[in-house]
């Protein structure tokens, strides 16, 4: 089943980080992870992401490891190179842990 994010359920309207759960913030680090990475590389098609599928949620022992990729605007998608695991994240842009390179006004 793909895990489907939107960012914007984790933020306020300042963009900071809401109270989270220990599930929350468990999913919450694994995506942001994932934006950060594939933002830094947004000229490659798919980005190998420093981050182990089990990161993703307790009691999970997947060693697989994340490839994502920015295949729409303002869509990640992500999966597991193991296993089935697979999702997406929106409302990723100009978040935080957006890190594309853009030009100041
Ligand atoms: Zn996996």
């Amino acid at each position: 089943m793909a895990l489907k994010v939107d960012l914007k359920q984790f933020l306020d309207d300042q963009g900071n980080e809401i109270a989270l759960t220990d599930q929350a913030k468990t999913v919450f680090y694994f995506i942001t992870n994932i934006v950060l990475c594939v933002t830094k590389h947004i000229e490659q098609p798919t980005v190998e992401v420093d981050l182990k599928c089990s990161t993703r949620a307790k009691n999970l022992d997947c060693e697989g490891s994340i490839k994502a990729s920015c295949l729409a605007p303002n869509m990640i998608n992500w999966h597991c190179d193991c296993c089935e695991a697979s999702g997406s994240i929106s409302n990723w842009q100009y978040s935080k842990w957006d890190k594309q390179l853009r030009t100041l006004h």
